[in-house]
């Protein structure tokens, strides 16, 4: 039973996600407890990204416990800054999470000493000598603070505040993320999958609740039913009769394994012929061990996920990366960064696009301001390392593998509630997208959504 008796219990503080799809961070106060809900960093946009550098409104040595929902990086990214800045709490999450989060943050923080050393060699940062955001050593020093706990464990987090996560579809460990107290609940639902995903199972439902938090990367849209196998099929036929290679940039973390099945089951159903498949981003290899060990939380069969082991030629070092840039053959390559903002997709790219043999298919949404967005709304050139690239290659977004349910996946997840929440913020989306997702909330539940802006603090 919610009662309230007219006292604030809560007070909630959007620090993220808030107009834009990067940089997840909420921050909840509860029986005086200070409670940090995901800790993203911000991607795409410079004027965002700066918000990485910008100190946060609170003392981070003050926050009483942190969550995530997942381990993408722009839920978890920003944790060793956190950590950095003198947060020695613990961090609440899956246990899949866990394991994710420990390839992706000292990955995240070697990104950033390299960011550092580029602007340093090149002398266009501000500062002298540039410092990177965070270090690898930070990133490893955070992951001590992780307690991973299990889903529908009811777990005391602070004094009085208690935890509880649910699956939420997406990628391996994503959770919705409840925390209350005796009179009162909030949830979160971090990023939601779909209902039809291919290899994670569909968001579970949640209890009643006071406040919801929600996502609306897709407010705006609709996927197709996922039939796309024929036209993925067309796609990669068409570009290995031109002679060209199919490149995917992808999600090191989730869809980096989907793509993999999915070409798995393409051949065996000799829908392509069987070339090679190549999967050039370390991070990716190391995730797909984890999607094959946390075997029970996906759809994918012990024996599908030997498949994908049998039939991928895993990239590992720099030197084998190089040789494959340089080799030309029909092949499928499988790279990150998702939204070719790093990584060893940009060689890849620059070798790929100026060709129009070649296809580069993108796989989910691209983030304003990312290079993955320009490529798909038609740039006819992109910078690479400092130099622009015309762009002659097909480019196609497949947004029918995107990881996010649309806004009928949402509201139909909310039906299945137990009852519909008293409040709801919508965080996670373009300015456009979240619109339209508070639009949807009324037309079909009747819900007079909000939605979050930067900054904004509520009373709950
Ligand atoms: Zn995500």
């Amino acid at each position: 039973m919610l009662l309230k008796t007219g006292a604030i219990f809560m007070q909630l503080r959007f620090l993220g996600a808030a107009g834009t799809v990067t940089g997840s961070k909420y921050l909840l106060n509860i029986n005086n407890k200070t409670i940090l809900v995901d800790s993203g960093l911000y991607q795409g946009v410079k004027n965002y990204r700066e918000r990485n550098w910008a100190k946060l409104p609170i003392d981070e040595s003050q926050i009483d416990a942190i969550v995530l929902t997942h381990a993408h990086i722009d839920h978890s990214g920003y944790l060793p800054v956190i950590y950095k800045n003198g947060y020695r709490g613990a961090i609440f999450c899956s246990h899949g999470t866990f394991k994710l989060c420990e390839i992706l943050l000292p990955d995240a923080g070697y990104l950033q000493e390299e960011d550092a050393k580029y602007a340093n060699d090149n002398r266009f940062s501000k500062h002298h000598p540039a410092e990177p955001l965070y270090t690898v050593d930070d990133a490893k020093a955070c992951l001590n603070l992780f307690t991973p706990v299990d889903f529908h464990q009811h777990t005391e987090i602070a004094d009085g505040v208690f935890l509880t996560l649910r699956h939420a579809g997406h990628i391996l460990g994503a959770s919705t993320v409840e925390l209350g107290n005796q009179q009162d609940n909030i949830i979160f639902s971090g990023d939601l999958g779909r209902h039809d995903d291919i290899i994670m199972r569909a968001p579970e439902a949640i209890p009643a609740c006071n406040t919801l938090v929600v996502e609306s990367t897709y407010g705006d849209r609709r996927h197709h039913p996922i039939d796309s196998l024929e036209f993925l099929a067309n796609a990669i036929n068409a570009t290995l009769k031109r002679g060209g290679i199919f490149l995917m940039p992808a999600f090191a973390v989730g869809r980096a394994q989907l793509m993999l099945h999915l070409i798995q089951e393409l051949k065996q159903a000799a829908l392509i012929p069987n070339i090679p498949v190549y999967l050039n981003s370390p991070m990716a290899i190391k995730a797909t061990s984890v999607y094959n060990h946390f075997n029970k939380e996906h759809k994918l069969t012990a024996e599908q996920c030997k498949a994908i082991d049998d039939g991928t030629e895993y990239v590992k070092t720099m030197e084998q990366s190089t040789l494959l840039i340089s080799k030309v053959m029909p092949a499928i390559i499988i790279s990150a960064s998702g939204m070719a903002t790093g990584g060893r997709v940009l060689h890849h790219l620059k070798n790929l696009l100026p060709n129009d043999k070649n296809t580069i298919a993108f796989l989910g949404f691209q983030a304003a301001g990312t290079r993955g967005e320009a490529l798909v709304n038609g740039a006819t050139r992109i910078k690479l390392h400092g130099e622009y690239v015309p762009v002659k290659a097909e480019i196609l977004a497949l947004d029918n593998f995107s990881a996010h349910g649309d806004y009928q996946d949402i509201i139909d997840w909310l039906k299945q509630a137990e009852q519909l929440p008293k409040k709801i913020f919508i965080t996670h989306g373009e300015p456009t997208a979240s619109d339209a997702m508070r639009c949807h909330l009324k037309e079909q539940l009747g819900i007079e959504a909000c939605v979050a802006e930067y900054l904004q603090e509520v009373e709950l």
